[in-house]
């Protein structure tokens, strides 16, 4: 067990595509129980492996009483119909914006076994499904926001890299944090 370190927004990590995981190993079961407890320390309720420096493609995630790792997601299925709802990510503390994401969605991959695995999502548990693959890809829930809350968003960014204000860990909203 161990709590692994988060990077946070402005490490070029955050922005490089993970690789594919090709042999499942003891390592990545260790790595998933790590992940798992570093979400959970945080809190959030999704982990991505860039976001603790990790670059393979694998995250965690946990949703009222469901967890799980996937690794090497693909959403095989995303619904046209839409649903905007606020989103955090523990990679920028403190932001909180809507975004708007498909609905419902199916992922396949793998579990930490490297067993096949498929999931049927929808709501919340379906945007964080979304928001992890994302990070997967080196894209960030602040590039999907409506251009001008975006400019906002950056501008607070940029404000808390000259140190006008410390992000703080653990303010309001952060449990949803992905
Ligand atoms: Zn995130």
């Amino acid at each position: 067990m161990a709590v692994l370190a988060i990077r946070f927004f402005g490490d070029p990590v955050l922005r490089e595509r993970a690789r594919p995981v090709e042999k499942f190993t003891d390592l990545h079961r260790r790595l998933v129980a790590d992940m798992l407890d570093t979400m959970r320390e945080a809190p959030g309720v999704g982990l991505a492996g860039p976001q603790v420096g990790v670059m393979d493609r694998i995250f965690v995630w946990e949703v009222e009483d469901e967890y799980g790792a996937v690794i090497n997601p693909d959403i095989v299925e995303a619904s046209q119909e839409m649903q905007t709802d606020e989103e955090g990510c523990l990679s920028i503390p403190g932001l909180v914006y809507p975004v708007e994401r498909s609905l419902r969605c199916t992922i396949e991959g793998r579990d930490s076994d490297g067993l096949p695995l498929r999931i049927e999502a929808e709501g919340f548990k379906a945007r964080v499904f979304q928001h992890e693959t994302d990070h997967l890809n080196g894209v960030l829930f602040i590039d999907r926001l409506a251009p001008e809350l975006r400019k906002e968003a950056l501008r607070t960014l940029s404000g808390q890299a000259l140190g006008l204000s410390v992000p703080q860990r653990g303010n309001a909203g952060s449990q949803d944090a992905l």
